[in-house]
């Protein structure tokens, strides 16, 4: 690439979104890719977690799916059968999902090598500083340049960049001070865990706000970690304070994670407010965590951020070729995964009362059925819960 370098398409943040994206505005123009990582996907900020395609399907059934999300089985450490979810009291539920544990760097490389071998141009370590229109200005270890392009996609993560150099609004509604999730994790070895099974676990005192998960990596290896919120947490206790109790204390997740080694940490946020009111303005769209693209009730991100990544690059070919304005994005990502998005965050608004007392909590967890809990993890609600949940949230004030 030479210094002021003009591309149809500039797309900030190889993540599963913008590589998406990359790969399918490449098809039809000039693209360029770029991410501030040295190494595409490293360091790790993801459990990894990802639904089988045809639960994919089930997920978000009106999505026309990526063809990304048939990757090559290297890019996953194992597969799991079942979720299985503790409540505070230790009542346990259990329903089949069949989902890869993806080695989340493998999986990032897989997918940017999809864009360059559609034709992007790939640029790491190189960290976008300024835009202004048409005009991007970039610097990392290749130097300082002003690039430009007709259309630009943030698809740089939930502190997005791109969005506030566009104006678009922020992630969430002001009145929702939940609607941020931190997210800490361990890679453990030597764990005596349940292979087939991802497991949530819930209870305040342990997981304030959220849940804590063991994701198996194979053999004695797992994620272990939680997402939690700040409002609901202790004074004085980190969130890697909580993460410790699980592991050293928790009456059953103790006893099969005490004797681990931990391998390695990782943190991030999860924007689990819903989208953003905008995500797009003059040439600039937003996708994937940046726009809020996630399942609240999980902060599964990886599934939607794909499917608006697809958009966002079908949108921007669309748009340098004169098919359609820009506007179409925010219409399409509405209309093949807005739903689900909405109906998320009304489910985690509505448990987010229920998790503010373990008994409440546990007898929700007692009366809905598994099928209804995959349903509600997925950011579904079934008639029957939403009128239970409604009315305990009465119950509550
Ligand atoms: C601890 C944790 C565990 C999680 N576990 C799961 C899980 O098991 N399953 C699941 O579905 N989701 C999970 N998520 C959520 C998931 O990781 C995200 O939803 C997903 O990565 C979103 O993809 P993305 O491409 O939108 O953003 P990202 O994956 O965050 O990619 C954004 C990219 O933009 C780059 N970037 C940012 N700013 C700039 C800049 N100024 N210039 C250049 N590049 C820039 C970054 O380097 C990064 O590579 C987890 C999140 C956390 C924090």
């Amino acid at each position: 690439m030479n210094p002021d370098s003009h591309y149809d398409v500039a797309i900030i943040g190889a993540g599963p979104c913008g590589a998406t994206a990359a790969r399918y505005a490449a098809e039809e123009c000039s693209v360029l890719l770029i991410d501030r990582r040295k190494t595409i996907g490293s360091p790790v900020q993801c459990a990894g977690f990802l639904p089988k395609y045809d639960e994919l399907e089930e997920l978000m059934p009106d999505a026309d799916l990526p063809d990304t999300f048939r990757y090559p089985a290297s890019c996953a450490y194992t597969e799991t059968r079942y979720q299985r979810f503790v409540a505070p009291t230790g009542d346990i539920k259990e329903f089949d999902v069949a989902a890869d544990v993806l080695n989340r760097k493998r999986f990032d490389q897989y997918l940017a090598e999809r864009a360059v071998r559609a034709g992007a141009d790939l640029r790491i370590g190189t960290r976008v500083t300024a835009i202004d229109g048409r005009s991007i200005e970039i610097a990392g270890m290749w130097g300082s340049h002003t690039i430009s392009a007709d259309v630009i996609i943030g698809a740089d993560g939930p502190g997005s960049f791109v969005a506030k150099a566009a104006g678009l609004p922020g992630i969430g509604a002001d009145d929702d001070p939940m609607g941020l999730a931190h997210a800490v994790a361990y890679d453990m070895t030597g764990v005596e865990i349940d292979d087939q099974a991802v497991e949530m676990y819930f209870g305040r005192n342990f997981v304030p706000g959220g849940y804590a998960w063991i994701i198996p990596h194979g053999g004695t290896s797992a994620n272990v970690g939680m997402g939690i919120r700040k409002a609901m947490c202790e004074p004085g206790v980190s969130f890697r304070d909580y993460l410790h109790r699980f592991i050293e204390e928790h009456p059953i997740a103790a006893d099969k994670l005490r004797g681990g080694e931990i391998t390695s940490f990782i943190a991030g946020i999860v924007p689990v407010g819903g989208a953003r009111p905008k995500t797009c303005a003059g040439n600039v769209m937003i996708a994937g965590d940046a726009a809020g693209h996630l399942i609240a009730t999980n902060g599964g991100g990886i599934p939607t951020a794909m499917v608006a990544g697809k958009i966002a690059g079908e949108v921007a070919a669309g748009v340098v070729n004169g098919r359609c304005d820009i506007e179409e994005y925010e219409s399409r990502w509405q209309r093949e995964i807005g739903m689900q998005i909405r109906t998320s965050v009304y489910v985690r608004k509505l448990m987010d009362g229920m998790m503010r007392s373990d008994s409440m909590m546990t007898a929700v967890m007692n009366m809905i059925s598994p099928a209804h809990m995959k349903a509600l993890q997925r950011g579904q609600l079934p008639d029957a819960v939403k009128r239970l949940l409604q009315g305990m949230q009465r119950r509550l004030g």
